[in-house]
Formats: C-alpha cells, sequence, structure tokens
C-alpha cells in the first residue's frame, strides 16, 4: 500500500525547503501523493505541480488557514481547491497582513502612548497560545499601568479605545467557507490544538460540521495510538473525511521527516479517492 503525505510546509511559508525540494524528498521517501499546505498561501504550487510532473508525484492543491476561536488557534487546511481563484488569493493575502501585523501594531500604539512593554513580553508571556489581547491586557496589569484586564480593555484595548487595532483571525467558519468558495475540502488541522477532548472536542466538531468542515486530520506526527483511535472515532461517528500528514517543516522541526513523520506515521492513498470525490460534488453543487 503506497504511502502519502497531506500536510507540508515549504519556504512559502514557515518551511526551510523550497517547494522542488519538498517534492524530491517525497519522492525519495517514496510517497506518491502529497498536498503543499503552506500558512495562509498558495503561492508555492506551481513549483510544486510542476517538480511533481517531473517525478511523477501527484500533487494536491492544498492551504492552511489560520483561524482563533476563543483562545485556541484552530488551523484549517484546505484539499484541492482551485488556487488560482482571485478572491481566495485576495482573502489569503488580507489574512497575512492582518496575522502579521495587529498584534505587534497594538504594542506599538501603546508604547506610542508612553507605555514601556515590548511584543516579545508579550509573546514569551504567551507561551504556545495564540498571541491576544489578553496576553497583552497581563503586561500592562502586571506593569501597573491598569488595575484589572477589564480596565486594561476599557483604558486601552476595546474597540473605540486608542490602542484597538482592527482584525484578529478569522473564525473557522470563515476559513471553512474560503476554502469552500474555492472548490475545495476544509478539513481540521492537528485537532489538539483545540485544547478539548471527549464530549468537548465532539461538539467543536459538530459545530465545525455545521460551518461546513468536510474532515478531520486523524493521522498526524505527533498523534499518540490513542488520539488517532479517538479522532477516526469521530471521523466515523460524525461522518467526517479522514486525512494525515506529517506537518513537515524541514530544519524548523528537525524530528519529522517527509511521508513518516517521527517514523510511526503511515498515511493510506485509499484516503486520497474520498477527498477528491468530495471536492468535485462541492464544485457540482
Ligand atoms: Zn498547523
Ligand atoms: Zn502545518
Amino acid at each position: 500500500m503506497s504511502r502519502i503525505d497531506l500536510h507540508l510546509h515549504t519556504t512559502h511559508s514557515d518551511g526551510s525547503f523550497s517547494p522542488a525540494e519538498v517534492v524530491r524528498l517525497a519522492h525519495k521517501a517514496t510517497v506518491t501523493a502529497l498536498a503543499i499546505t503552506d500558512h495562509d498561501i498558495v503561492s508555492g504550487l506551481p513549483e510544486a505541480i510542476e517538480t511533481g510532473a517531473e517525478l511523477g508525484i501527484e500533487i494536491i492543491p492544498g492551504v492552511e488557514i489560520s483561524s482563533r476561536l476563543g483562545n485556541s488557534e484552530l488551523h484549517i487546511l484546505g484539499y484541492c481547491l482551485d488556487w488560482q481563484d482571485p478572491e481566495l488569493i485576495q482573502r489569503l493575502a488580507s489574512l497575512r497582513e492582518s496575522r502579521h501585523s495587529r498584534n505587534p501594531q497594538i504594542v506599538e500604539r501603546l508604547q506610542a502612548l508612553g507605555l514601556d512593554l515590548t511584543y516579545e513580553e508579550v509573546r514569551t508571556l504567551a507561551g504556545t497560545d495564540a498571541v491576544g489581547r489578553p496576553h497583552i491586557a497581563r503586561i500592562l496589569m502586571n506593569k501597573g499601568y491598569v488595575s484589572s484586564a477589564k480596565d486594561a480593555f476599557d483604558q486601552y484595548l476595546a474597540e473605540g479605545r486608542p490602542a484597538y487595532v482592527e482584525r484578529e483571525l478569522p473564525h473557522p467558519a470563515d476559513a471553512i467557507a474560503w476554502i469552500k468558495s474555492a472548490g475545495g475540502v476544509a478539513v481540521l488541522a492537528h485537532p489538539t490544538w483545540a485544547k478539548v477532548a471527549g464530549e468537548g472536542l465532539n461538539e467543536l466538531l459538530r459545530a465545525l460540521k455545521a460551518d461546513g468542515l468536510g474532515g478531520i486530520e486523524v493521522h498526524y506526527s505527533t498523534h499518540t495510538k490513542r488520539q488517532t483511535r479517538e479522532y477516526l472515532d469521530f471521523a466515523k461517528r460524525l461522518d467526517l473525511l479522514i486525512t494525515g500528514g506529517s506537518d513537515f517543516h524541514g530544519v524548523t522541526k528537525p524530528d519529522i521527516e517527509v511521508g513518516t513523520g517521527r517514523g510511526g506515521l503511515k498515511v493510506s492513498e485509499k484516503l486520497l479517492e474520498p477527498l477528491k470525490q468530495a471536492a468535485l460534488g462541492r464544485r457540482h453543487t
């Protein structure tokens, strides 16, 4: 049974290998089909498709869109989409713009108001969480500029206040809608990031499915056997497609290889056809 890999990053986002290099690595790893899923960008696809054609590897057009729900950053993978869709390209461009600039901009505004803080302090405080205004509020509290988080929002951070900057990460429903309107299938990446399991995850997946989610990334480099089983169970129960991939980034995640993840990953080519069929069905409706 052939191996595929539906989650790979290149130098077009935060990966360290070019699309052509990633496709060559996949070829060496005997991967027969792969999806390039760069963060909020599809510009790596032409090169990957060209190299794939040379080496006889099928390239599935993909993307990974960052979204936020509460204090969880959820990544929505898009597969089999029309990556040349001008609306999609435009939406991804504005998403990149706001993602890279919003929180640092808030900090800059606070600095301009005479407050002593740095974006680095905010990032450090946030740790593995997606940086958000609550972290900035906490820094302002710690430094004695405000008496509470509410005070920080009321004085500086809320809409209409002097350090407010428009736009956050989109809601997952928006990311799903963008993927679908470009003819693709939307899949929840690395579900552990939702920070919920059991009934909480069940509820989340049901809600996302109502928003148009088509699948769940069951097979993933860092999933334990128990997690894989749990996600497989949810996929069956909620009639979601099953996908899998390494989330290869190159040197920034040195323990993860194309196709095999940490060694134990094996994503079956059998998962590919249902994904393609779902995308085709979507385009005809
Ligand atoms: Zn991700
Ligand atoms: Zn990723």
